[in-house]
């Protein structure tokens, strides 16, 4: 796609990628406020130690899928499937350990059963539900570090899990929608369950304005 590729002019300081390898070192940063050294997105997550002889940088997830950059696993340079896995690997291990790391801190602050429902439920699924996670970001809110709620994946796919959705209180929807992706937001509108429609009573009884507003 050469679109998408000449949207990413790489300073001439980095010069080719290809020169460049990982040194599987990893940031995840739960704020999302990590600006890319290579491309210079900002608002990232995850992102990799790059290195080219002394030189460090640290790039996004989409640089270091985009290009081949080499890597060496126990002193081989490893092919670029190796290091595509190697880099998976790392990067599921690492936000899991996140997620982990969040939950504790959130259980450490409550007794309420919800949260440990919660917790056992990621431990299960690795996902919360929309309900479980509306109990664990109220918690998320009150640490005294900001944690994006992004970090958490939220099961939108079932129906059931939609009806879930559907069912929390505003002030619940209102927690958990930041934390879905575009396209889950978008589903969930489309059944009226936006952060301000709201639902069940859409059907007959919602007047156009509020049609409207929730296109
Ligand atoms: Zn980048």
């Amino acid at each position: 796609m050469p679109a998408s590729r000449t949207r990413y002019v790489l300073d001439e300081a980095i010069g080719r990628p290809q020169d460049w390898s990982f040194s599987w070192e990893l940031k995840d940063d739960v704020t999302f406020g990590t600006t890319c050294q290579f491309c210079r997105k900002n608002q990232q997550r995850i992102s990799y130690e790059v290195q080219r002889a002394d030189e460090r940088r640290w790039i996004c997830q989409r640089c270091a899928g985009r290009y081949d950059l080499g890597g060496v696993l126990n002193g081989v340079a490893v092919d670029q499937m190796t290091i595509r896995a190697t880099l998976h690997d790392c990067t599921e291990r690492q936000k899991l350990r996140t997620c982990l790391d969040v939950i504790r801190r959130c259980i450490d602050r409550s007794d309420d059963p919800a949260v440990l429902e919660a917790a056992l439920h990621f431990d299960r699924n690795l996902q919360l539900s929309p309900l479980h996670a509306a109990s664990m970001f109220f918690l998320l809110a009150t640490l005294p570090e900001r944690i994006d709620p992004r970090i958490f994946e939220i099961q939108t796919r079932s129906r059931a899990h939609k009806q879930e959705f559907g069912a929390l209180g505003l002030a619940a929807r209102a927690l958990v929608w930041p934390a879905l992706t575009p396209l889950q937001q978008r589903g969930l509108s489309a059944l009226g369950f936006g952060p301000r429609a709201r639902a069940s009573i859409r059907s007959k009884a919602a007047p156009a304005a509020d049609r409207l507003a929730a296109h």
